[in-house]
């Protein structure tokens, strides 16, 4: 009989026959669902003998939702997820007026998803833009629901934006000119620290060496910077005995009499890389960056980097930059979590143009499902499908966008690559 997991005192609960519900998704959601779930399925089966298993609950959202009972979110979709703990979904059409921003958001946002997770790492055999896309390896937590993003905008002209614009000038004495539009970004303590925690907490739990807190502080103090500064304090107040900052290792390093201050560089050279010959006693070492010169070090120095945490314009674009050095979007695993609630996502669109083809890359889904049986600790099966769909991209059986990447390859369907996959398990 299937269980639901449920969540008690403060642990999620996975039984081992666990109902997860799924989202098909819109577009190509129904090729690359049917492909991940037949790999999926074979691998829980094959790796468990029978003694897990997962029973899929269907739930509805985009136009499949619409069709169905005439809303793209029905009020149910939400509250299934929330019920169950755990979802995973297929890529959703924005519909065009029809009162939602997108309805990833409305997801994100209903059910307090404040955590856009997205790992980094090549998988052999992919053709990647750099030379070296095994030394990236990297989990990026962007925050989800404050910054920019947080919807809170006016147009330019508008009776709003002219409002505030006035109201700065006169009463706080900053000027803004008065043909612009405006837009603001809030980031709070609570929201800058369950973020870092959530990263911080992931970091422990997998044997990770640093978390990097990658702000642009330099300029944006109050907002970019005060994430920096919470985010140390987090790290100090919550997990002392697990981490260290830079800051308090490099003064080790400093103090470590003896040490030329040539050497002490070195050593601090090391530190970088994640080995630090200060002693950091196998704890985290927590650090900084700007981000825009995270940029040109995930690309000059990948190594030293790790768990990346960050407000949320900074994760939107350092999370497809990573994703593009180890070859794509094709094969980018994304999850929005909340303080237990997940949603595990394809990130990529619906590419309209291939619907029912059964022709593209079903691997950022694939993938997503398995970070999602990572956070079931169905560790076996995640790391079988992922060495499963290495030795498939190795055969250089892949779909259409790998192939045109690489030489004298022809692609194979969404569907064949699922079965190579299985095949290879
Ligand atoms: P898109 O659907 O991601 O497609 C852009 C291009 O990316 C495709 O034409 C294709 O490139 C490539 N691509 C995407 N998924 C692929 C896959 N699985 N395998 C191989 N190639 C893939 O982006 P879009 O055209 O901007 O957006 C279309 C719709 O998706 C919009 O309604 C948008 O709102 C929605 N969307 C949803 C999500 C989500 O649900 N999370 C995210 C983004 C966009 P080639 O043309 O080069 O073959």
């Amino acid at each position: 009989m299937a269980d639901k997991i449920t969540v008690k005192d403060g642990k999620i609960e996975i039984p081992d026959n666990s109902i997860i519900p799924f989202i098909e998704g819109d577009g190509i959601g129904p090729d690359i669902m049917s492909a991940s779930m037949h790999v999926w399925d074979s691998t829980v089966e094959k790796i468990y003998a029978g003694k897990r298993k997962i029973e899929w609950k269907e739930i509805y959202a985009g136009e499949k939702a619409n069709e169905k009972v005439g809303s793209f979110l029905p009020e149910e979709t939400p509250e299934t997820i929330e019920e169950h703990v755990i979802a995973i979904k297929g890529p959703l059409t924005t519909p065009v007026g029809g009162g939602f921003r997108s309805l990833n958001v409305s997801l994100r946002q209903i059910l307090d998803l404040y955590a856009c997770v997205r790992p980094v790492s090549w998988v052999k055999g992919v053709p990647a833009p750099v030379r070296h896309p095994e030394k990236l390896d990297v989990v990026v937590f962007r925050e989800n629901t404050e910054d920019v993003y947080a919807g809170i905008e006016w147009e330019q002209g508008s009776t709003e934006a002219k409002k505030i614009i006035d109201f700065i000038g006169t009463e706080l004495g900053k000027k803004i000119r008065p043909d612009s539009g405006i837009g603001i970004k809030p980031i709070s303590v609570t929201g800058t620290k369950r973020l870092v925690r959530k990263a911080i907490r992931y970091a422990i739990d997998n044997n990770r060496r640093t978390v990097t807190l990658v702000h642009k502080g330099n300029i944006m103090k109050f907002t970019e910077g005060a994430f920096k500064i919470w985010g140390y304090e987090l790290a100090v107040d919550e997990f002392r005995d697990f981490v260290i900052t830079e800051a308090e290792l490099w003064d080790q390093v400093m103090a470590d009499d003896g040490v030329t201050p040539t050497t002490k560089e070195g050593a601090f050279a090391d530190l970088r890389g994640g080995k630090p010959a200060g002693d950091s006693g196998g704890r985290i070492v927590v650090k900084d960056r700007i981000a825009d010169q995270t940029f040109q070090q995930v690309l000059l120095r990948p190594a030293e980097y790790d768990v990346l945490a960050m407000p949320n314009l900074n994760g939107d674009y350092l999370s497809d930059a990573c994703a593009a050095q180890v070859g794509g979007l094709g094969l980018a695993p994304g999850a929005n979590i909340g303080d237990f609630v997940a949603l595990f996502e394809a990130t990529h669109g619906t590419a309209p143009k291939y619907r029912g083809m059964d022709k593209v890359n079903p691997g950022s889904l694939l993938l997503s499902g398995v970070m999602m049986l990572e956070y079931m600790g169905w560790k076996e099966a995640a790391d079988a499908i992922r060495a499963a769909l290495e030795k498939t991209v190795l055969e250089k059986k892949v779909t259409y966008d790998l192939a045109r990447q690489m030489e004298g390859v022809s692609p194979v369907k969404t569907s064949n690559f699922a079965k190579a996959i299985v095949a290879n398990l």
